[in-house]
């Protein structure tokens, strides 16, 4: 007999769509993959490099549990453009920033406290918070309030068993990003009620027209109860290298040090080797450049087409996803198959038009669907005329 738990979760939604996606396309199907999202910009070329270099010096060992001390003094340096002050010792790596939130949910509540996220959420918040015996406080957003909270709401519902609130700008599935004030706001609620916050700034490089605003620059007194997570799989495309890091004061890090050592015990070598001189060169900051680029085109022709279409859709600031509103087709139906949610939109659209896309039930919010955008251009408009002819095809 297996844990209560695991009937509690489930596999992650945006994998089990990867999966659905290659097997199609092993089959020679032409599907349009806004599933997964991951950027499929090339691996930049220093990075490959140095992992090449790394292998052929033997790089096969264990690293330190923090990871090297070389590539968390860069990072230390790094998060200086955000108006960050954190060094090496601040840091830590691991395989990849999932693993690192979960630890974090781990060490920073008890078995039954809270767990606060938003919805929509990133599918697996809210996985992890079961798996770490956590109870979900959800505060719920919507088109009307632009997919944000506000330290308002969060005051409003905060209970004495919240023990931290995770919050992530740029946003997954929604693009939308979180102003200064707004941050300022939430940091005074958090403060205020002595929480938590995990700031997950996985997408801060994805920016469209504002700058990215990390909620532990706002303060010396949110700044000690915040910890930062970031890696290097969607700025430089290595998203299966599993690279990720924390950054926050020393006894957070010490923590979450213990965790790591006894748990996947380091972040790989190779991908620690590779990244070390990368962040801040001029290769670096050109490659992520053109990437951003790439997903600004495609996040403004998409969110035109659906905007066109009649489609209620946030327009995405920042990340590589966009999050239209679905729900006015549910009841229409498609050859005797009747839309009755997200679930049954994006399996109808995917079984009909070859486009992937998950269901905002996934994210806590059924009337949406998400789509991820670091794709080719011409995949993005290939989608759009799938979805067009989807639409067309929808019977009352
Ligand atoms: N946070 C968000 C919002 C994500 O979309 C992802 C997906 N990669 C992650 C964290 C985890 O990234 P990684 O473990 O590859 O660092
Ligand atoms: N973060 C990506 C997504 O939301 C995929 C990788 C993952 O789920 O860990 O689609």
């Amino acid at each position: 007999m297996l844990s209560s738990v695991v009937g509690q979760i489930t596999d992650s939604a945006t994998f089990v769509i990867n999966k659905k996606v290659m097997e199609l396309r092993n089959k020679g199907v032409k599907v349009v993959n806004f599933g997964l999202g991951e950027s499929n910009f090339g691996i930049p070329p220093s990075i490959v490099r140095n992992a090449k270099n790394a292998i052929s010096h033997n790089a096969g060992y264990y690293g330190p549990v923090k990871g090297l001390k070389k590539l968390r003094t860069s990072i230390s340096e790094y998060l200086k453009k955000y108006g960050l002050e954190y060094n090496a010792d601040n840091i830590i790596m691991d395989a990849g920033s999932k693993h690192l939130i979960y630890c974090l949910m781990m060490i920073l509540a008890e078995p039954g406290d809270e767990a606060m996220l938003q919805t929509p959420y990133w599918v697996s918040y809210y996985d992890q918070a079961i798996l770490s015996r956590l109870n979900l406080n959800l505060l719920r957003t919507s088109e009307e309030t632009g997919f944000k909270v506000t330290g308002q709401q969060l005051n409003d519902s905060v209970t004495e068993k919240t023990r931290f609130f995770l919050i992530n700008s740029p946003n997954n599935p929604t693009g939308v990003m979180y102003s200064r004030k707004e941050l300022k706001d939430i940091a005074k609620a958090a403060v205020d009620n002595g929480l938590f916050i995990i700031s997950d700034e996985i997408y801060s490089e994805y920016t469209f027209d504002s700058e990215h605003v990390s909620i532990a620059s706002l303060g010396q007194d949110i700044k000690e109860r915040t910890i930062v997570t970031g890696g290097f799989s969607k700025s430089h495309s290595i998203g299966g290298w599993r690279l990720g890091f924390a950054a926050a004061e020393p006894e957070i890090i010490d923590a979450l040090a213990k965790v790591v050592s006894n748990t996947t015990s380091c972040a790989p070598i190779i991908s620690q080797k590779a990244c070390v001189d990368t962040l801040g060169s001029e290769e670096d900051s050109s490659y992520v450049k053109d990437s951003v680029e790439k997903c600004k085109v495609n996040a403004d022709y998409i969110h035109k087409f659906f905007v066109k279409e009649g489609i209620t859709c946030v327009k995405p600031n920042g990340a590589f996803y966009i999050f239209p509103n679905v729900s006015s087709f549910f009841g229409k139906s498609l050859k005797g198959k009747v839309i009755r949610d997200s679930t049954d939109f994006a399996k109808l659209l995917l079984e009909e038009e070859m486009v992937a896309a998950l269901p905002g039930s996934d994210f806590g919010v059924d009337s949406n669907i998400r789509l991820a955008l670091a794709v080719p251009f011409e995949e993005v408009q290939e989608g759009c005329e799938r979805i067009k002819s989807f639409l067309s095809k929808l019977k009352d």
